[in-house]
Parts: structure tokens; C-alpha cells; sequence
């Protein structure tokens, strides 16, 4: 689960890691209060929405040209004079009131977001700061090692795809004792590597400390500070933060959960989400609904490897209920460019036969407009197969994984 960046600098705040003092705005009006209340002076003005690159992103109506956007956003084409960008240093209230006018309610698209952009509804208004050094800090589990990795970098600001693409030796790595958190030495180390001396390197220690003791406190699973800056006055701050949380330790923050936005999430996952299906949506048009992650995972491997392109993972569980396949169903039918569906099915515990019961009843009250492909495997198979091909519904059915696979590619492609 990902956070914006003010409830990301909240947290850092509350852990005792240093960022610019900051209020959050929803309309204009309040980010020239905003901007009074921080006592004026360099202010920044920043689009909250969960993607990077807002810096060089663009602020566009609902109704403007996104692929260009995007072009503009990536720097592959000039930006045009007034274009609205996603991050803006401010000086008067004025400017302030009219920078929050020019994103909220608009579309931020950034390199990150894609051609589609993220919805604006809120904007951070924060204090800005004379920068004399911009450092990368990023946090990530390391499956290798088992445990976090604290990776810094003193080519901070710019993408650091970039710099570990083409500089790798730039990125230094502290592998993290989850039990200890960061050892003194290693912070000591940290600052070493970026170049920090005296009073700020104690601040960078008690900075990188804290951070990682965050991390681990609250099951982070990656946490990124692009720029860490050191200012003018020697302070070491965290000017930008993303953090994003294991959904599966969620059950153990009950103040992280909340923080969600569902503004930010694909619909169709949030809807799934409720009725306890596991669904990400692709980019393809056959849609898939498995039971278990594993045979979902095989299934969309094998519509792939025969040609196709997987518009989604659904793995409905282990039970394949009348109700689950039916909000599955109708999850999958929701999508316009989905051109077939397929279910593979391996009733294990759960007879063949009742899930294929399951299956007719769910297709009866949904106005099925794609071809439909059935494959269960299991206990009583033959009497499922038996109950679909004998119920007069336009139903495929397939023998195997091979041929589920073939039958739905055709389908999809208009061939049956
Ligand atoms: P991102 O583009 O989404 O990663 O957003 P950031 O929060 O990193 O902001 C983008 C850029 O705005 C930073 O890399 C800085 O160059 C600039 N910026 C943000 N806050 C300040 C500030 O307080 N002072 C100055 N001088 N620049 C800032
Ligand atoms: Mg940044």
C-alpha cells in the first residue's frame, strides 16, 4: 500500500526524522493560509499524488491531450510556456493561492504515472529550503540478504534509475539487522560515504537511524527520500518521501490502514479487494479466473506462451463460490477491451461439479458478450464437464491446460 507524501512526512515526523514543516490544502484558499501560517517567505507548493517525477510533470484538464503530456512530462518534447508543474516554489501568497489553483482538480501526468496521469485533490504546502547538497536514501527488503538494505547515493535529485543503470558504484548498501536496526557504525559509515561532517553528520546519523527503526517498526517495504538535502545551514532534511507498506502486515497498524486513498487505486481492485479476490489488472484482453495464485500464475503464463495477452490476474481462493465467481465474472466483464474469458478451475476440496453449478448460476444473471472458455480438473470432473456441456449455454469447454489456453487465444482473436 502506498501513502502520499504529506502522510509519508507525517509518520517521519512522529519517528524523529527531519522534514520541512508543511500543511496540507485541499482548496487555494487555505494554501495562502497555508502559506501565511509557515510564515511566508520560499514556499513550496507540491500535487499529491502517489508517483514521482512531479517535478517535471504537468498539471492538465481532464479534457487536454494526455499522450502529449506525457511527451512533455518525459522530456522527449519542449514544455510550453505557463504549463502547470507538479512541484512549485513560491514567494507571495498570491503565488501560492494560484499555484494550488493550477493543480487542484486537474490531472498530474509524470513519467511515472503514464499517459494516464493521477487526479489532484490535494496539495502540500510546504517550507522551502536553500539547498546545498541533494543526497538519495532508499530502503528496500532484500530477499537475497533477508533483510532491509539502506542504499545511498551522493547523486541525489535526478533519477536514480538513471544512476544505477549507468553508475552502479555511485549507490552504497548497508545491509540492515532487522533485530538491531542501523548499528552506529554503519550510520557513521553512511556518512562517510555522502560527505557529512561534523554537526551535520550527528544529524545524519540520528536521521538514518530513525529512518530505518521506522522502516522495520511499521513493516515498510520501500521507502525512498529523492532529494535528502543538506541545506545552507547544514541540516539534513527529508525534502521528498515515498513509502509504501507490506498490505500483509497491515492487519498490525491500524493507523497505517486508514491512510489509504482510494482515489489512487484501480476501481476493479478495490472492488475485488471487499470480496476477498485477489485481482490485478494487465494490459491485455483475456480475462482469467483461477482458483489458487499458483495456477493463476501458470494460466496467464500459458495464454502468453500461446500467443495471448492476459487482461488481468484473478485468484478467487481456494473455494470458488456461486457468489465469488459471480462478482469475479462480473469484475472481469466491466473491462471494455476484455475479448474472452477463461476459467481454470481444480476442484480440490470443492467438488467439480458444484463449482461447475457455480459457474452456470453466475452466467445466467450476467449478459455474457465475450466467449466464455471452461477448464476444471479435480474431484468429479466428468460430472462437471457433464452438467456445462449438457446446459445449453454458449460455453467452451476445454480439456487440459494446453488446450483451455489455445481455445481462448482463438476466441479472443475472433476465431471461434
Ligand atoms: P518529485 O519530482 O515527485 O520527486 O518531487 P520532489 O519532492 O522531489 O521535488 C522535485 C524537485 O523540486 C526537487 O528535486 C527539488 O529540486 C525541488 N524542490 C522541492 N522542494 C524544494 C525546496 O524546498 N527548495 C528548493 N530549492 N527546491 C525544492
Ligand atoms: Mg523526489
Amino acid at each position: 500500500m502506498k501513502v502520499h507524501e504529506y502522510q509519508a512526512k507525517d509518520l517521519l515526523k512522529a519517528a524523529g526524522v527531519a522534514v520541512p514543516a508543511g500543511i496540507v490544502a485541499t482548496t487555494p484558499e487555505e494554501a495562502g493560509a497555508a502559506f501565511d501560517e509557515l510564515g511566508g517567505g520560499l514556499i513550496v507548493v507540491k500535487a499529491q499524488v502517489h508517483a514521482g517525477g512531479r517535478g517535471k510533470g504537468v498539471a492538465i484538464d481532464a479534457n487536454a491531450d494526455r499522450d502529449e503530456a506525457l511527451e512533455i512530462a518525459s522530456g522527449k518534447k519542449p514544455r510550453p510556456e505557463g504549463m502547470a508543474k507538479g512541484v512549485q516554489l513560491v514567494q507571495s501568497r498570491k503565488a501560492a493561492v494560484d499555484a494550488a489553483a493550477s493543480l487542484l482538480g486537474k490531472t498530474l501526468v509524470t513519467y511515472q504515472t503514464g499517459a494516464e496521469g493521477s487526479p489532484i485533490n490535494k496539495v502540500l504546502v510546504t517550507v522551502g529550503h536553500n539547498i546545498a547538497r541533494e543526497l538519495y536514501l532508499g530502503l528496500a527488503v532484500d530477499r537475497g540478504e533477508q533483510s532491509p538494505v539502506l542504499m545511498v547515493s551522493t547523486e541525489g535529485g535526478v533519477e536514480i534509475e538513471t544512476v544505477a543503470h549507468e553508475t552502479p558504484e555511485k549507490i552504497h548498501r548497508e545491509t540492515v539487522d532487522v533485530g538491531l536496526g542501523l548499528a552506529g557504525f554503519q550510520a557513521r559509515k553512511v556518512c562517510h560515504v555522502l560527505g557529512l561532517k561534523g554537526e551535520t553528520a550527528k544529524k545524519g546519523e540520528i536521521f538514518f537511524k530513525n529512518f530505518v527503526k521506522l522502516f522495520i517498526d511499521l513493516d515498510a517495504s520501500l521507502a525512498e527520500i529523492n532529494p535528502l538535502i543538506v541545506t545552507e545551514d547544514g541540516d539534513v532534511l527529508a525534502l521528498d518521501c515515498k513509502l509504501n507498506f507490506d498490505d500483509n502486515a497491515l492487519f498490525r497498524h491500524k493507523d497505517i490502514a486508514p491512510l489509504l486513498d482510494p482515489a489512487e487505486e484501480d476501481p476493479a481492485e478495490l472492488r475485488a479487494g471487499k470480496s476477498g479476490l485477489s485481482y490485478v489488472s494487465l494490459d491485455g484482453n483475456i480475462a482469467c479466473l483461477v482458483n489458487g495464485a499458483g495456477l493463476a500464475m501458470s494460466t496467464m503464463d500459458l495464454i502468453k506462451f500461446h500467443g495471448g495477452e492476459p487482461a488481468n490476474f484473478l485468484d478467487v481462493g481456494g473455494g470458488a463460490s456461486k457468489d465469488q465467481v459471480l462478482e469475479g465474472f462480473r469484475i472481469l466483464l466491466a473491462s471494455p477491451t476484455v475479448k474472452a474469458v477463461l476459467v481454470n478451475i481444480f476442484g480440490g476440496i470443492m467438488k467439480c461439479d458444484i463449482i461447475a453449478s457455480a459457474i452456470l448460476a453466475a452466467y445466467d444473471e450476467i449478459d455474457f458478450r465475450v466467449p466464455l472458455v471452461v477448464r476444471l480438473e479435480g474431484t468429479n470432473v466428468e460430472a462437471g464437464k457433464k452438467l456445462i456441456e449438457e446446459s445449453g449455454r454458449k460455453i467452451i469447454t476445454a480439456t487440459g491446460l494446453t488446450d483451455a489456453a489455445q481455445k481462448v487465444v482463438a476466441a479472443a482473436k475472433g476465431a471461434v
